[in-house]
């Protein structure tokens, strides 16, 4: 999947998610940069390439599409991510703690859904609790590039509406 699908799959939940919480807005740049994370692990990806020493240490110690693209790690990953940019909220705008629980909702449910399910969705696939659980693929391959630009344009088109309609 390209960076741009990932990141626009992770705006639209992460806006949908921080909607309830009446901020869509971060709620899609949080959970669009969230949803590129997992590819950290490897350093041609788009994330990679802008981390390269970062990602050449996690593809060093884990490899691609395998520790680094589990739910333990999103789990991890969203937990020190909402830590840090709600600790920035509360220093700059005096936020609460419910924009800590959107925001930890937001970066999780993004990176699981808006990254490992795509992932899930490619011809090589994934394993979601890798090394144990089932190993998911599906069909998406180069043939299939079309189908991928029309979901990234659904999927921006759709986090415009959701920010929109909260205006
Ligand atoms: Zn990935």
């Amino acid at each position: 999947m390209k960076d741009l699908t990932h990141a626009s799959a992770g705006a639209l939940v992460g806006a949908a998610v921080c909607l309830a919480a009446g901020c869509p807005v971060v709620g899609a740049v949080v959970g669009g940069i969230a949803a590129m994370i997992p590819d950290l692990d490897m350093p041609t990806s788009g994330i990679g390439r802008r981390f390269p020493y970062l990602s050449s240490l996690i593809h060093g110690a884990f490899g691609h599409r395998k520790h680094f693209h589990t739910v333990y790690a999103c789990a991890a990953i969203s937990l020190l991510l909402s830590m840090i940019v709600v600790g920035l909220c509360f220093i700059f705008f005096n936020s609460s703690v419910v924009v800590f629980y959107a925001l930890l909702a937001c970066t999780l449910v993004s990176m699981l859904l808006g990254h490992l399910g795509l992932d899930m969705a490619t011809r090589s696939g994934l394993q979601p609790l890798h090394p144990y659980g089932p190993h998911f693929k599906w069909f998406f391959s180069d043939e299939h590039r079309h189908w991928e630009s029309i979901m990234t344009v659904g999927f921006i088109a759709l986090t415009i509406i959701v920010c929109i309609v909260h205006l």
